[in-house]
């Protein structure tokens, strides 16, 4: 169906535009967290336009700031009705550089949280990748500004641009949104399914929260549960929603598979990575000559501030009293004892067998830290699937 920009023009002053929602889910609860706000041409009774049929024209007529700046409100209304029925989730919006470069959209968001509509961590902006590398500085301005006010930032479709990882590098996103053609292919291709699996792990290590769209089948699901992806999307949970049947599904009250192992993997895979990064950093600076340029002070933290620490401290709390999760603090904290040993001796004399002895305590104790995660992982697993054929 071709559409032409005035037939867009005439849709905007007629109000045929609406949002339609898509659910996210939790893989740690198993509960709805938020939504994706699609937008759709509602033609006539019988008709809806997908955007893809109108965005790209809209898009190369520079008419997208009036269709976002137009459905704000009603974004912020519908938000409104959500709330009210579940006040913890979130609601996500698509913008665009286009929609950035200018300033009232962030006009509108100020305007939608000074007055109480929304909450500012409730509201999520997803841009493309491809569109924040084709952005003028007042993109990036306006990234920042509303960033600055409390609002999460996605990049949606991640992969399928050519700079993802500078623009990751750039901007400071709070997730990122796998692209589904990854996720699509996951069962077929391994190479899809590794490309998904480590970019989730990648997206842990740089502190981003990571979505998965595209879910189609309950086995791409129980695929992923373990990741360490935080949410999922897709047509197997649900497929967007108009409104009302939006406020129904979260009435409903549904609940999908959940899991703990994947935060569990995470705080493995960041307490193993981050092992590497001392040690790496230690060879360099004992190599180098030139030392001024080699920072070793970001490296060395307490016990509670590193990535393992945040879990231990945080989410698995909810494992206290388990023998397993108990047992990795004493050889957690003498990690970092010894850290602090390695780095108050590197600028004196010390022998090589010196320092291999530290490294060997360290690694023990990392050995005596991974054991404990892994058979509390393995219990995990034993359970859900004890559970699944009802044990
Ligand atoms: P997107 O932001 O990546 O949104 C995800 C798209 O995937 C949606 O298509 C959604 O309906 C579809 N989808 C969801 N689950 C599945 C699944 O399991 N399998 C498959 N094959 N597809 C799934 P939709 O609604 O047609 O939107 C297409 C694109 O149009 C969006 O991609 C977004 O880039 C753009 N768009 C949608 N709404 C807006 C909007 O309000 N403003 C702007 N600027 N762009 C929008
Ligand atoms: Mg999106
Ligand atoms: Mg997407």
């Amino acid at each position: 169906m071709q559409v032409t920009a005035a037939e867009i023009w005439h849709a905007l002053n007629q109000g045929e535009f609406r949002f339609f929602y898509q659910p996210k889910v939790s893989f740690l609860t198993g509960q709805v967290s938020g939504a994706e706000a699609l937008i759709r041409w509602q033609r006539d009774e019988r008709t809806i336009v997908p955007p893809d049929a109108f965005i790209p024209v809209a898009l190369a007529h520079g008419l997208v700031p009036e269709i976002t700046q137009s459905m704000f409100p009603r974004l912020v209304e519908d938000f409104q009705r959500i709330r009210s029925v579940n006040a913890a989730t979130t609601v996500a919006l698509n913008v665009t550089a286009q929609d950035l470069d200018t300033p009232r959209l962030l006009a509108l968001v100020r305007a939608a949280v000074a007055g109480g509509s929304i909450s500012s961590s409730q509201l999520e902006i997803e841009i493309t990748e491809s569109e924040t590398v084709s952005g003028s500085e007042m993109t990036t301005s306006s990234l920042h500004a509303l960033i600055g006010e409390g609002v999460q930032l996605s990049m949606d479709d991640y992969g399928t641009g050519y700079s993802s990882l500078d623009s990751l590098n750039r901007l400071p996103f709070d997730a990122i949104k796998m692209d589904q053609s990854f996720v699509l292919r996951m069962l077929s291709s391994p190479k899809s399914a590794t490309l998904v699996k480590a970019s989730v792990a990648m997206a842990q290590m740089l502190g981003l929260k990571t979505v998965i769209e595209g879910i189609e089948t309950e086995g791409v699901y129980n695929t992923l549960i373990h990741c360490g992806c935080h949410e999922g999307q897709g047509y197997w949970i649900s497929p967007p929603l108009a409104p009302d049947d939006y406020l129904a599904f979260l009435n409903a009250g549904n609940r999908w598979p959940a899991s703990p192992v994947g935060m569990l993997r995470m705080a493995q895979l960041s307490h193993t990575w981050q092992k590497t990064l001392l040690v790496d950093a230690v060879f360099a600076y004992i190599k180098s000559e030139k030392r001024g340029d080699l920072n070793l002070k970001g490296l060395h933290t307490g016990h509670a501030e590193c990535a393992l620490g945040h879990w231990h401290c945080g989410l698995g709390k909810a494992f206290a009293g388990d023998p397993d999760y108990e047992s990795l603090d004493v050889p957690h904290r003498a990690m970092h004892d010894i850290c602090e040993t390695i780095f108050s001796v590197i600028d004196t004399e010390f022998s090589l067998a010196q320092l291999k002895g530290m490294l060997d305590e360290l690694t023990d104790n990392s050995n005596r830290v991974t054991a404990s995660l892994q058979r509390l992982e393995a219990r995990l697993l034993m359970e859900e699937l004890g559970r699944g054929r009802g044990h």
